[in-house]
């Protein structure tokens, strides 16, 4: 196989504190593989000097290096579907900004590449954030497996390469799904993955709120599954013939015994169980419905401001720029 050309795809907010970092051991790696490859960097919607220095870095390197802006803070993978816009590459490799999964670790990636693999997935060997997101996610990608049948050990292992074929499926899905690696498994025909080295964040926080990684995860559940609604279906079965069970129990300790006031507190707490179920239900459906709306308003999922260092979009993202005026 001839080199493959790397687009790398780094999904940006706000991470002043290292890209410059990154952009150095990026292209010392990259350039000691002696890959040909460029470096898209999808800023999304940064506030900080970020903007500034993404053009400073293109000022210094034009050649490997474009800056696609989006037009406010979409998220990490929305950020990333608007890089992937723009690759000109065999492969797209995606890579997170705070270099948690070194750059270093990308020719394990490229060796896969040369083996003929066409989405190339990461798993963290053992990962460096804490317990919280460390524990959450092992379940997740546990119960992920599960529901969808997506077989990957860890879909938030950020640093994976994607061939051009699978992106132009993405683009042209239309998906509104806010997760591209599992995305990605959905449209690849020759998966493997590798174990990745995992490092704390140096500098500053990570930039998800709980609330971010809530919504991620309900559309990870709703996007790729009906298990949810199929379980709650489920569910619902089985508490009408417990109930059924319970209200014939009670009518025959009525005829037998005659009126009781017992049971009061055992009342209210089946009560607000079935009520706190019928709830969550209707939140579930929700989800579905919304999601079902969202893809019939089509909206675009992201505005993009400008581009730095040749606006040519990929072919398939022709459609979507076209309806994002
Ligand atoms: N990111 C982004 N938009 C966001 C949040 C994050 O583009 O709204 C980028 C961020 O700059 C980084 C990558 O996505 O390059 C992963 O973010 P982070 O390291 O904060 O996530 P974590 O490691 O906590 O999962
Ligand atoms: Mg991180």
């Amino acid at each position: 196989m001839t080199e493959p050309f790397l687009s790398i795809v780094v999904p940006v907010y706000n991470e002043e504190a290292n890209l410059k970092k990154l952009y150095a051991r990026l292209t010392k790696t990259l350039s000691l593989t002696k890959q040909p490859y460029e470096i898209i960097f999808s800023n999304d919607g940064s506030c900080d000097k970020t903007p500034a220095l993404l053009k400073e870095l293109f000022d210094q390197d034009p050649q490997h290096v474009r800056v696609v802006n989006l037009v406010r803070n979409y998220g990490q993978h929305m950020a990333i579907m608007a890089g992937f816009e723009h690759v000109k590459g065999t492969y797209a490799v995606t890579l997170d900004a705070d270099m948690q999964t070194p750059p270093e670790e990308l020719p394990k990636i490229i060796e896969k590449i040369q083996e003929g693999y066409d989405y190339v997935g990461t798993y963290r060997l053992k990962r460096r954030d804490n317990w919280f997101r460390t524990y959450v996610s092992w379940i997740v990608n546990r119960v992920r497996a599960y529901v969808t049948h997506v077989e990957m050990k860890d879909h938030g292992c950020m640093l994976r390469a994607y061939h051009k074929n699978i992106v132009t499926k993405i683009l042209s899905s239309h998906d509104k799904t806010t997760l591209v690696p599992v995305l990605a498994y959905t449209h690849a025909q020759k998966y493997t993955e590798v174990g990745m080295h995992h490092a704390s964040r140096e500098n500053d926080k990570s930039k998800y709120t709980l609330y971010k990684l809530a919504r991620m995860n309900f559309d990870l559940f709703t996007g790729f599954s009906l298990v949810p609604i199929q379980l709650f279906t489920f569910a619902g079965l089985i508490i009408c013939f417990c109930s059924s069970l319970l209200v014939s129990y009670l009518l025959i300790r009525r005829f037998l015994l005659g009126a009781e006031a017992e049971g009061l507190f055992t009342l209210f707490a089946v009560l607000f169980f079935l009520i706190s179920f019928v709830i969550t239900g209707i939140g579930i459906v929700g989800e579905y419905v919304g999601r079902t709306y969202q893809l019939l308003q089509s909206r675009p999922p992201y505005l993009i401001r400008d581009v730095l260092g040749g606006k040519e979009p990929h072919k398939a993202s022709k459609k979507l720029s076209a309806f994002k005026g």
